[in-house]
């Protein structure tokens, strides 16, 4: 009979325990930053970490420093997925955001906004597909919104063309770039309407200049920090 209950459980995942995650999103505040590619995403983040002391993680910078790192084991995965514009497995992204947090909590303890085991995170290039998203909130800490930075494929092209000339970046090429959009518009929109079903998204509208930008993402994240 035990056997029978067992199997019965097991069918409707009564033994499957509630991932705990990490970071307690009562104390630490994850705010996701999304956009297609060169939207204007780490502009605006650089200056909202002067406003509230921000920690900043791009997902993009962490894969790319574990890209050179000596030693690492996932390199060639990373230029591979990078220069085709693809998204590296999740395995390995939210790792090394994980890590990242851990260490900034540590880092920055003491300071506004930071006591206690409190921390404020901008994740900026993440979640870009839905299996990132779903076991980062359950594993990780439950994300509190998503700034969405949204503009046209012709401004992001031009801006992305333009950072080419002197980012050195292997992806800031008219091909990759195009490689880039699609996966931005396959992959990542459907991220970005499963939090909208949410009501967690924010848009912004980043065809404006840095400053005009800059003013209404303040504005946004001062009423996500009040809440
Ligand atoms: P993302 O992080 O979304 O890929 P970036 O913040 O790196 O985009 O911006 C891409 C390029 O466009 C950079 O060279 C940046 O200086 C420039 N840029 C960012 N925001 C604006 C803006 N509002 N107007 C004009 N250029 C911008
Ligand atoms: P970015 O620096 O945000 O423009 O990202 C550059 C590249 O890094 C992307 O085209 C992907 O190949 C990879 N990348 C960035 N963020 C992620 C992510 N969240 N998940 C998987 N791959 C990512």
């Amino acid at each position: 009979m035990p056997a029978l209950m067992d199997k019965i459980a097991d069918a409707l995942h009564l033994h499957k325990k509630s991932a705990t995650p990490t970071f307690d999103h009562t104390k630490v505040t994850v705010i996701f930053v999304l956009g297609g590619p060169g939207a204007g995403k780490g502009t605006q983040c650089s200056l909202l970490v002067q406003d509230f002391g921000f920690c900043h993680l791009s997902a993009g910078d962490l894969l790319r420093a574990e890209q050179h790192r000596e030693g690492s084991q996932f390199g060639t995965l990373i230029q591979n997925c990078i220069k085709e514009g693809t998204i590296v497995p999740m395995e390995v992204t939210v790792k090394l955001l994980e890590n990242a947090m851990a260490a900034a909590i540590k880092e920055e303890k003491g300071k506004d906004g930071w006591r206690d085991g409190r921390g404020r995170f901008l994740i900026d290039g993440f979640p870009r597909q839905m299996d990132q998203a779903i076991k980062f909130d359950e594993d990780v800490c439950l994300a509190s919104t998503v700034l969405f930075f949204s503009t046209t494929e012709e401004v992001m092209l031009g801006r992305l063309l333009e950072r080419g000339k002197t980012s050195g970046r292997e992806d800031d090429n008219v091909e990759s770039i195009k490689k880039r959009f699609n996966t931005y518009n396959q992959t990542t929109m459907p991220v970005i309407k499963h939090y909208e079903a949410l009501g967690k998204v924010v848009q912004i509208d980043s065809s404006e200049t840095v400053e005009q930008v800059h003013s209404h993402s303040k504005a946004a994240v001062q009423k996500i920090l009040d809440n």
